[in-house]
This record gives C-alpha cells, sequence and structure tokens, in this order.
C-alpha cells in the first residue's frame, strides 16, 4: 500500500515530465505510469531498476536525435513519442513477471522480470547509440547491408551499446532486487543480450517489410518521404517493430529463467 502510493508518486512525476518532453505520447504517458505503479508496489528494486532503465533510455533516445532522424527517415515512421504499444512491449512483461514474484519466492521469477527489463534496455540503446555511432548495420541473418535504421540490421557499435543496456539493468537489478551475486549480474546481461539478438532475428525474418516503388528502397514506412504509399512485400503484415518488441522482452525473460538454472545457485 505505502509502496503503491509513492510509486504512484513517482511514477506521476517522471511520465508528466516525459510527456512534457514529448517522449510519451497521451496514452503512453497513461501506459508508463501504471507500469510504474504496478512494478513499485511489486517491490522496490523493480522500482528502481525500472527507473533507472527509463532515464537512460530517454537521455539516449534525445542525444543526436537531429541527426538520427535524418539518417533513417527513408526506413522508420519519425515518430518522437512512445505510445502505449510500445511502452507495453517494453515494460509488460517485466511488470507481470514482478508481480508474480511478489508472491512467488523461487528467484527464478525476479529473473524472468529483469531479464525483460534488460532485453528491453539492450534494445533500445542499442537502436539508440548504433544508429548514431555504427557503421552500415548488415542484416544478422543474411549478412547484407540494410539501411540505417531498418530492423534486423545490427552494427560492432550497436551490439557493445547492448551489452552497456543490459548490463546498467543487471547492476541495478540484481543489487536491489536481492540476488547480490555477481553471477546473477552476468545472467541478467546475458539474457538481456540474447533478448536484442532475437528482436533483431525477428525483425529481419518475420517482421513486416515494405517497399517502395518509386525509389526501390526497402522500408517499413506505409508512406515513404517521396510521397508514394508502400506495399506490403515480406514477413507478416500485421506484425510490426512496436510488436517485435514484445518478442525482445519475452526472450529475455526466458532467457534470464534458463541461465538462471544453469549458473546461479542461490546461497
Ligand atoms: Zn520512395
Amino acid at each position: 500500500m505505502m509502496r503503491g502510493l509513492v510509486g504512484a508518486l513517482v511514477a506521476g512525476l517522471v511520465t508528466a515530465r516525459g510527456r512534457a518532453t514529448g517522449s510519451l505520447s497521451p496514452k503512453g504517458q497513461a501506459s508508463a505510469f501504471l507500469l510504474g505503479v504496478l512494478a513499485t508496489a511489486a517491490g522496490w528494486g523493480f522500482a528502481a531498476s525500472l527507473v533507472t532503465f527509463y532515464v537512460a533510455a530517454e537521455a539516449l533516445t534525445r542525444w543526436r536525435a537531429e541527426e538520427k532522424a535524418r539518417r533513417t527517415i527513408a526506413a522508420v515512421p519519425q515518430t518522437a513519442e512512445r505510445n502505449s504499444t510500445q511502452v507495453f512491449a517494453n515494460g509488460a512483461f517485466f511488470t507481470a513477471f514482478a508481480l508474480y514474484a511478489l508472491h512467488h519466492p523461487n528467484p527464478r521469477w525476479r529473473f524472468a522480470a529483469l531479464g525483460a527489463l534488460a532485453a528491453a534496455s539492450a534494445d533500445t540503446w542499442a537502436t539508440e547509440v548504433g544508429t548514431f555511432l555504427g557503421n552500415a548495420p548488415r542484416s544478422v541473418v543474411t549478412w547484407s547491408v540494410l539501411a540505417p535504421g531498418m530492423s534486423g540490421g545490427i552494427s560492432g557499435a550497436g551490439t557493445l551499446a547492448s551489452v552497456g543496456g543490459a548490463l546498467l539493468v543487471a547492476i541495478t537489478g540484481a543489487f536491489t532486487a536481492d540476488l547480490r551475486d555477481w553471477r546473477a549480474v552476468a545472467v541478467l546481461t546475458l539474457a538481456g543480450v540474447l533478448g536484442a539478438l532475437a528482436d533483431s532475428v525477428a525483425g529481419a525474418t518475420v517482421q513486416s517489410k515494405r517497399w517502395c516503388d518509386r525509389c526501390r528502397e526497402w522500408t517499413e514506412r506505409r508512406v515513404h518521404p517521396c510521397g508514394y504509399r508502400t506495399k506490403h512485400r515480406l514477413g507478416m503484415v500485421w506484425l510490426t517493430n512496436d510488436l517485435v518488441n514484445f518478442i525482445c522482452t519475452a526472450s529475455g525473460a526466458v532467457a534470464a529463467i534458463v541461465l538462471a538454472r544453469l549458473f546461479y545457485v542461490p546461497s
């Protein structure tokens, strides 16, 4: 009860700032507020991990935002505001497992929650850093060169950044959610990186890809910057990048459960 009230206060302040700075849409703000309150009700450690993830992800998203938008304008829709689907894709599995862990003391469920959040962090860092610092991204499946911003592409800088994003959540989570052990940090970091990798594989294979007849270019946009309506050509038409992020966080949770069982022995 006490945690819920404090959670409402902190989540209210953080998400109001997100709305004011244009990083959350109105529904995105409401969704982020809900997840923040529920995560805090689940435990202080989960709240600390979520705030750490959110603050770092928001800062990296705003870093060099104009240059990144210019580089990716042909590939992906240009929306600065995170909507509710994007918020839930990043935070729903984390919050669900965190609430489950509240009444199930087996550390497996804390690993699942933090693995999902580490994957969300790894994926965000890879995108936001890789788009600016990375060389031409290559398809994780075919290794062909892709346009900057297209899903399924990876770069050296982006992959390194994904380790950083996962490590930040792993350290914060392990030391605040009562998993104090370097093996827990290693398990969560690896789970986060694997989740981001699953996101890239799904992005390169099953995610919807569209084609602009005029520019003869692959894109994820419905209307290309040239003004042409693009056509669906590859992948499942309904499987957008936002939905692939659910695959990312679910994979992080599953990887964390499996890796924790293999390598983490609670003392
Ligand atoms: Zn075009």
